[in-house]
């Protein structure tokens, strides 16, 4: 096997133990003769994988009664109009925290479908921090507040959780949820494309409060009422069953592993060290500002981006893939979610100390 550590921001890996089990059951599952891709989606075989998966998501994740678990498609992108047009209702005006170019598309999805006020931005300092919550201008009276939880692009995250009293707060967690604990229920809607933390791209998580159901305009399609969804139990139509599956199987992963508290602590230890290594040194810098730093992505630079080539070409030969940074950012960037092991930080921090030497 030459598998590599890689680093990738989405699609990203995942747990080997995870793509050993779905190859051992890939042609043929349990005893049902045939493979999880070619079942009825509302068999009795794939009712108890969708049955399963959500008790997981529900236990993983604390979801109280309160809210609603669902498996869409369409990716987080798709979450970006959904939300605004099934929230917005009589209000028209909404709550967003501009914090980098994910932010900034969700924005401009709202706008088509109400006003819009940005209650804080972090784009004068190159979006390198999270706003802080007495910087956020709030409006009491907004249909809701919408954040990135985490921004996979420019490497930061809240390291707290916004208070916006009676107005429901809405997060893009495509990046982070299933890292760490999170308080469910404080949040209106979270939502989630699986292709970081929690399995293959194709089914979105979107975890709802109940109330907020129902609220969409007569004019709105079908398959993008949340309502409909949630009546349906995420079977309104043929649901993204394997990667569904897939998902179950990361899902039972973290449980074995512990639950989000041992993968939380698991996810410190592998971003801290990969920060001490770029700041203990002149030879490599990281833009973000460390109160706001992810433990999810962590962008960096070659202090002489001459080198950066020459980075990532021996980078790959040592089998650490996909350091290249975001194309509207450069320089490199390692993401660390809950698949990539300690063994493949350590080997990037050994790399990057051993690159050191050589070029610096
Ligand atoms: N939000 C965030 C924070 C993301 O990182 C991404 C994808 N990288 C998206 C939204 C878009 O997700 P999708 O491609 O699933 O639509």
């Amino acid at each position: 096997m030459s598998r590599v550590f890689n680093f990738s921001a989405g699609p990203a890996s995942l747990p080997l133990p995870v793509l050993q089990r779905a190859a051992a059951e890939m042609a043929e599952y349990g005893s049902s003769g045939m493979s999880v891709m070619e079942m009825s989606h509302r068999g009795k075989d794939f009712l108890e994988i969708f049955r399963r998966t959500k008790q997981a998501v529900i236990d993983l994740l604390g979801v109280p009664e309160t809210h609603e678990v669902l498996f869409l498609q369409g990716g987080a992108s798709t979450q970006f109009a959904m939300v605004p047009m099934n929230l917005m209702g009589n209000v028209g005006k909404a709550d967003y925290v501009n914090t980098g170019s994910w932010s900034k598309k969700a924005i401009k999805e709202a706008k088509k479908f109400g006003a819009v006020n940005v209650a804080a931005t972090s784009e004068e300092t190159h979006f390198n921090r999270i706003p802080r919550q007495d910087e956020l201008r709030l409006d009491p009276r907004a249909a809701y507040c919408h954040i990135t939880s985490n921004n996979t692009i420019f490497g930061t995250e809240y390291h707290y959780t916004p208070e916006t009293g009676a107005v429901p707060l809405v997060a893009d967690a495509s990046s982070n949820l299933m890292s760490r604990p999170v308080d469910v229920a404080r949040y209106g809607i979270l939502y989630a494309g699986a292709q970081k933390n929690l399995g293959p791209a194709g089914v979105t998580l979107v975890i709802i409060r109940k109330d907020l159901l129902g609220r969409a305009p007569d004019t709105i399609p079908a398959m993008l009422d949340y309502r409909v969804h949630a009546d349906a139990d995420s079977m309104y139509n043929t649901p993204p069953t394997y990667a569904i599956y897939i998902l179950g199987l990361v899902c039972g992963w973290l449980q074995e592993r512990g639950g989000l508290a041992a993968m939380e602590e698991i996810n410190i230890r592998k971003a801290q060290r990969l920060y001490d290594c770029i700041d203990a040194t002149g030879f490599y810098r990281c833009p973000t500002e460390p109160a706001s730093r992810s433990r999810m992505n962590v962008p960096f630079t070659l202090v002489n981006a001459d080198l950066d080539a020459t980075f990532l070409a021996e980078a790959a030969a040592a089998g650490l893939v996909t350091l290249k940074g975001h194309r509207s950012v450069g320089g490199m960037r390692a993401s660390l979610y809950n698949a990539m092991p300690e063994e493949g930080v350590a080997a990037l921090v050994a790399f990057l100390q051993d690159f050191e030497q050589r070029h610096g």
